[in-house]
């Protein structure tokens, strides 16, 4: 009966050594107020210098999202109070920004490849930091000036979970062009969710609330259904223009509730204006090739995964989400793993462990290089799948690399000669001469009770491919 509508306003920190306009570091661990000087102080006099870097980021993400890439584009001042502001603006990109008209495919709802148009990207420059101590509150400078990417989606996803599905392909992207870091828990990829609702085939759309500054994509679900939520029921309450008005939200993530902050700023009330003490951006051709340096794109990854490994779509998914996993897998395909193991290996056999023991892929104890050569011992025979996992199991535990030596200290061998294993096969056929005759008359089934017994003869350790292949010629 509703339609949902949502668009996201995505705040990206550049990992760019230097500030935005001056040269001091984006480090902020560092001493309160230590990375700053006159110019993100903003003392008067002081010019700002844009950041090529931070261009050639902006840029670079543009080129990815099959944006148009503005060579030239301009910085505005945009005009508001707050503490941890102290030129009392901040400079963005309202009339001219770097990267317009730009789209991301999604797996939408109905399971299909959905566009997102990304209407523009613009650089500007983040603020301070407040903190409240009692009565006293403190301002840390460190953090104004940083560059940031606005990333600013049309209202073009339908539900909560395309909002969060268009964020974690966006998260990924972003980390795979190294333009940020994107850790979520320090707020270097933060986002403001624009939810509203409207009866279904209604042309215009509903009144929209902006939801500020979520950092997680639990919270951007939960936030967005709490205000669907309560926007539905206003509507069918018949209140819904005295409770949706255009408005800023807070989520409150230990109740999960949205709450009123505050009307919402028109354009006017930022007083935007061209920033006279920057001169327009020029992008030149070096910037523009550095620019459209970057490697293989997920979704790339994804269609070569597919098409010229034979890899599940889903499989190729997974291990494209996220870049270290991408190129974790890619290092053991390089190490001459077979595709097959390495996706099963990769995907469910180390994964699936590293998540119990909360790792991620990144610090895993296990290299690439260890699990292509134990994912070799099973190619060769040297040891069975089950042995395999063990091994695993058992590097994870005692952070111990040796495969051979593990191997050997567990006593995984498997038994490939043939000699020994046609010793076992001989030892059970002569002792089961009826048994051969049913099955030389018919009953097929009885070759998986030779393989048992060999197998159980070898307590485990004759490599069963080898066992069928000479059982099958000792019975022909
Ligand atoms: P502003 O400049 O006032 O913040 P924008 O037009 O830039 O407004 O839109 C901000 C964000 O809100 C965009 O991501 C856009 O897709 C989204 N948006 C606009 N209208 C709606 C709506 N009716 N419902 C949901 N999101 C919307
Ligand atoms: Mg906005
Ligand atoms: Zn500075």
């Amino acid at each position: 009966m509703f339609e949902v509508v949502i668009g996201l306003e995505v705040h990206v920190q550049l990992n760019t050594k230097t500030k935005l306009f001056c040269s001091c570091a984006t480090s902020f661990a560092a001493e309160p107020n230590s990375n700053t000087c006159p110019t993100c102080l903003a003392l008067p006099g002081a010019l700002p210098v844009v950041n090529k870097e931070a261009v050639i980021k902006a840029m670079r993400f543009g080129y990815a999202v099959d944006a148009d890439v503005n060579e030239t584009s301009f910085f505005d001042r945009k005009s508001y109070f707050y503490p941890d502001s102290p030129s009392a603006y901040q400079i963005t990109q309202l009339y001219k920004a770097v990267v317009k008209n730009g789209k991301m495919a999604i797996n939408g709802d109905d399971g299909r490849e959905k566009i997102i148009t990304i209407t523009q990207a613009h650089l500007e420059a983040d603020a301070g930091k407040s903190m409240h101590e009692g009565s006293i509150s403190k301002v840390d400078l460190n953090r104004a000036g940083t560059p940031l990417l606005e990333i600013v989606s049309g209202p073009d996803m339908r539900s909560a979970s395309e909002a969060v599905e268009y964020l974690k392909k966006l998260h990924s992207l972003v980390r795979y062009l190294d333009i940020s870091d994107a850790n979520m828990q320090e707020g270097s990829f933060r986002c403001d969710v624009n939810v509203s609702i409207r009866p279904k085939g209604q042309k215009e759309f509903g009144t929209r609330v902006e939801i500020k500054n979520i950092n997680s994509f639990k919270f951007v679900k939960q936030a967005a259904e709490y205000e669907i939520e309560r926007q539905i029921e206003a509507y069918e309450d018949g209140v819904y223009e005295d409770e949706v008005w255009q408005e800023t939200r807070l989520f409150n993530v230990e109740s999960g509730v949205t709450k009123s902050m505050r009307g919402k700023e028109e354009a006017a009330d930022y007083r935007y204006f061209p920033d006279p003490d920057l001169r327009p951006v020029v992008a030149t051709k070096e910037m523009i090739s550095k620019a459209k340096e970057f490697g293989e794109l997920p979704a790339q990854k994804v269609e070569r995964y597919v098409n010229e490994l034979k890899i599940k779509l889903y499989d190729a998914e997974v291990i494209t989400a996220q870049k270290e996993l991408a190129i974790y897998f890619e290092e053991l395909l390089n190490g001459g793993s077979d595709v097959k193991l390495a996706v099963t290996w990769l995907t469910q056999e180390l994964l699936g462990r590293l998540n119990k023991l909360g790792l991620s892929i990144e610090n895993s104890p296990v290299a690439s290089s260890v699990l292509s050569s134990l994912i070799a011992k099973i190619t060769d025979g040297t040891i069975s799948g089950k042995g395999a996992k063990d091994v695993l199991d058992y590097m994870l535990e005692n952070e111990d690399s040796n495969v051979d030596s593990i191997i050997e200290k567990l006593g995984l061998k498997q038994v490939s000669d043939d000699g020994a294993i046609l010793e076992i096969i001989d030892d059970i056929l002569a002792k089961n001469p009826d048994k051969i005759e049913e099955y030389k008359s018919g009953k097929d089934k009885l070759f998986g009770f030779f393989v048992g017994q060999v197998m159980k003869a070898s307590k485990g350790s004759a490599n069963p491919a080898k066992v069928n292949e000479l059982l099958k010629q000792r019975l022909s």
